[in-house]
């Protein structure tokens, strides 16, 4: 049963065009199975690394793997993966990825560069429309993951390249441990509540050195800051990797460090990483078990309450009814009352899909509110009036809600 949602405002032409071209890329990632960003507050920290040798552990799994370098200020993968000098080749109105073995492909903005001395100077227009081609013209085939090496910082770059992407499945937040770095985690981890992506979690890079002799590390910056943040923010915290001499060899001589050692500290370090996102294949199988298990004809509906009847503020509601329908013949099948996390943007959408939610019912609610609904595949009924989350639920199966003004409390 498909509903027509009420909207309180108009789409801005800049949102619209924003949507077009998600559905563009929406298009052309749709065999990509789960959409990785590599994030870090500022350049140098190891977010290359990261994500190069996160792409290629991948594929040493037997992953078919696509690793974006849309890093505009230092596209370092071609040189990491020895494919400097390699050109962009075009068939037809598409680019084709680099391919590196069986299960690895490679798209850089360094493979537009006439040499890896000469740095990017587009000015904004052109960076961004550079960044957009990148999204939507590669030709990745099937993936089972794409990993994106996103622009240092949580400005304009990486912010409409997460926009672009739309649904992507999780970040990977790279930090080194000092304290002025610690700071920029903060804001990365804000700027992906913000855009609603889930943080996999923080690598502490160049946390304490590994000597190469002896084997034994010595704590060069203080470390462990990475670790403490994480807790405070109750955010994963997936591995500390030390400074280690082979890595930069390995990004150096174009074999990273993955292909190279799987013994020792690093190698566990990036093992880690690794793990946490190949947990997320699991995860969205026990997403679709449980989606099946409600069954042909379900639908569960959230309703946001406050006395015992639908609150019309639905972002500081401190409870959400959620209702188990049969769509088919209209009956309210049963109903749990659950609490919500705490209030932050972004993050009622994340926990109501998780909770198999397919139609939220609401008083007032913003448009930007309902876009993040929307990406989470919730559909939106707003201007509902203040009554029994019961009655709402029948009265929207029954085609009988009668939906009002919706009036936006932002
Ligand atoms: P970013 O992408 O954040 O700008 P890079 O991945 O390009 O950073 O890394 C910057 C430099 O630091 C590179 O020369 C790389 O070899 C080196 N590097 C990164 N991580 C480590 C590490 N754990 N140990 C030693 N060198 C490292």
């Amino acid at each position: 049963m498909t509903k027509k949602p009420v909207s309180c405002e108009a789409p801005s032409s800049t949102a619209y065009e924003l949507q077009i071209e998600q559905e563009h890329i929406k298009k052309n990632l749709e065999h990509v199975g789960h959409k990785i960003l590599v994030l870090s507050g500022k350049g140098g920290v190891g977010k290359s690394t990261i994500a190069a040798n996160l792409a290629v552990s991948l594929s040493l799994a037997n992953k078919r793997v696509g690793l974006l370098d849309i890093d505009i200020h230092g596209p370092s993968i071609p040189k990491i993966l020895n494919l400097e000098g390699r050109k962009i080749q075009v068939l037809g109105e598409r680019m084709l990825p680099v391919q590196i073995g069986p299960d690895l492909k490679v798209m850089s903005i360094g493979f537009l560069l006439p040499d890896s001395d000469n740095a990017v100077i587009w000015r904004g227009p052109m960076k961004n429309q550079v960044i957009r081609q990148f999204l939507k013209d590669v030709k990745w085939g099937s993936l089972d993951f794409l990993i994106v090496d996103s622009p240092p910082g949580t400005g304009d770059e990486p912010l409409s390249i997460a926009q672009l992407l739309g649904d992507a499945d999780g970040a990977i937040i790279v930090t080194t441990p000092q304290q002025i770095a610690l700071s920029d985690v903060r804001k990365g981890i804000s700027f992906c509540r913000n855009l609603n992506i889930p943080v996999l979690g923080v690598v502490e890079n160049m946390s304490g050195f590994l000597c190469p002799n002896c084997g034994q590390q010595t704590e060069i910056f203080t470390s462990g800051g990475g670790e403490d943040m994480a807790r405070q923010l109750g955010i994963e915290f997936l591995a500390r990797v030390p400074i280690d001499p082979q890595i930069v060899q390995g990004c150096d001589t174009g074999q990273p460090y993955v292909r190279q050692n799987s013994a020792g500290e690093t190698a566990q370090a990036f093992r880690q990483v690794t793990r946490r996102v190949l947990m997320l294949e699991n995860e969205s199988k026990a997403t679709k078990a449980d989606s099946n298990q409600k069954g042909a004809g379900r639908m569960r509906i959230a309703v946001p309450v406050v006395d015992g009847k639908l609150s019309q503020h639905f972002g500081h509601s401190e409870t959400f009814a959620i209702v188990d329908t049969d769509g088919d013949s209209g009956q309210v099948l049963n109903r749990k009352d659950l609490a919500p996390p705490r209030h932050e943007p972004g993050v009622l959408p994340k926990w109501l899909h998780g909770e198999g939610v397919d139609v939220i019912i609401a008083g007032g609610m913003g448009q930007r509110a309902q876009q993040l609904f929307a990406q989470n595949q919730i559909q939106v009924v707003v201007g509902a009036p203040a009554e029994s989350p019961e009655s709402l639920v029948s009265a929207y199966l029954n085609d009988t809600l009668q939906a009002g003004e919706n009036i936006c409390d932002h």
